[in-house]
């Protein structure tokens, strides 16, 4: 087992930060956007596993699923402005200060929320509209009762082809990132809390499929196992390749890893030959970017070689087809979904929270973050009911 390299002094310092800005960037994001559904009370918060059941959010708070921390309706007064359009998403995103670090990620969240409930009107209107900062956030919330009594169209339903009445109705698909101890940081989550997840996964009969087994599934050409489930690990730290493949491996379980090639073998994330181990471990190896950027905010060029090159490399690297996207910090726009079309991917992750289906965009698929500081029970919570 190649050990990653003990950096000294600026070089370690500037790694650290670089690892901390990472998960906490992907946190932010996806606390984010599970604050959004739990609010609007939308169709789509109904089905989702993270939809909280209690009403804090018309009261006198709102409760991030997974955190015990409310935010009070004055923290929460930017983000409901922008809900009711009082005040726009640019405006939300440059002049107002949030409170709470959860509401960093509002303005994207809307955008995304709002593009997709855009794409219940067809896969065009979805992709001709600009998704930044066009989001009709004034539809999506504070009209519970429009939405609940099914007058709304389901989010993201009509977009993906037509879905034969034998396929699942959702599969879980865990979001991981780092697996190691640090303690405030929900997007990292100890190796004994990551390892009692596994087994008891292994005990209560899930089986964790490749892609392959998740395409089929999704595509209803195979029922698949009766408790399947997704494992992705995004970014590829080296404590993934420490703690996750050899508790994986014995368990006889899949994975799939979403990596950025451009930032292999610096020290926190793995090589090339630590993820070709993965790869025959039984881990799919799907491209993140090439250096995990922000894509909504490059030229379509730009976008373009951090897809298509993080595309290539992978399969040059292992030999593979590697036509399953993840998006850096859930962001995409317009131009991002036409490239992933180009290029031929079958599907790309968001962080957006829920179990995935057939029935969703096959580009905006959802996931289930797992916040490494729940119990076990509430880890099972967002996915069995
Ligand atoms: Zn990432």
């Amino acid at each position: 087992m190649k050990r990653p390299k003990l950096f000294a002094g600026r070089a370690r310092l500037a790694l650290l930060y670089r690892r901390w800005f990472f998960s906490m960037l992907c946190c932010v994001l996806a606390v984010g956007c599970s604050i959004l559904p739990a609010l609007a009370q939308s169709p789509d918060a109904a089905d989702s596993a993270t939809a909280p059941a209690d009403s804090g959010s018309r009261s006198h708070s709102v409760r991030i699923p997974g955190s015990d921390a409310p935010i009070s309706l004055t923290q929460a007064l930017p983000f409901l402005r922008l809900l009711e359009g009082s005040q726009s998403a640019s405006a939300y995103k440059y002049s107002a200060v949030p409170s709470h670090p959860a509401m960093l990620a509002v303005p994207e969240a809307a955008v995304r929320a709002g593009s997709a409930t855009n794409a219940a009107s067809g896969p065009a209107a979805s992709e001709s509209s600009e998704p930044a900062l066009q989001a009709d956030a004034s539809s999506m919330a504070l009209q519970p009762t429009a939405a609940a009594n099914g007058a709304a169209p389901p989010v993201n339903a009509p977009a993906a082809a037509p879905v034969k009445p034998d396929k699942p109705a959702r599969i879980p698909v865990l979001n991981y990132h780092s697996i190691t101890v640090d303690p405030g940081n929900p997007a990292t989550i100890t190796p004994e809390k990551f390892a009692e997840q596994m087994r008891y996964l292994s005990k209560a009969g899930y089986t964790p499929l490749t892609l392959k087994q998740f395409s089929d599934m999704m595509e209803g050409i195979d029922k698949g196992p009766d408790k399947p489930i997704l494992l992705t690990f995004d970014d590829g730290y080296m404590d993934n390749y420490e703690h996750a493949m050899p508790l994986l491996k014995e368990l006889g379980f899949h994975a799939t890893l979403f990596m950025s090639p451009g930032m292999v073998d610096d020290g926190y994330f793995m090589s090339w030959e630590q993820i070709k181990e993965m790869h025959e471990a039984g881990w799919d190896i799907q491209p993140h970017g090439m250096t995990h950027p922000h894509l909504p905010k490059l030229n379509v060029k730009n976008q373009k070689f951090e897809i298509a090159e993080a595309k290539a490399q992978i399969e040059q690297h292992l030999g593979t087809v590697a036509d399953v996207f993840c998006y850096p910090y859930g962001e995409w726009n317009a131009a991002t979904l036409q490239l992933l079309q180009e290029l031929q991917f079958k599907y790309a992750f968001t962080i957006e929270q829920g179990l995935t289906a057939p029935s969703q965009h096959k580009l905006k698929l959802k996931r289930i973050f797992a916040n490494g500081e729940e119990s076990l029970e509430q880890w099972k919570s967002r996915f069995e009911k």
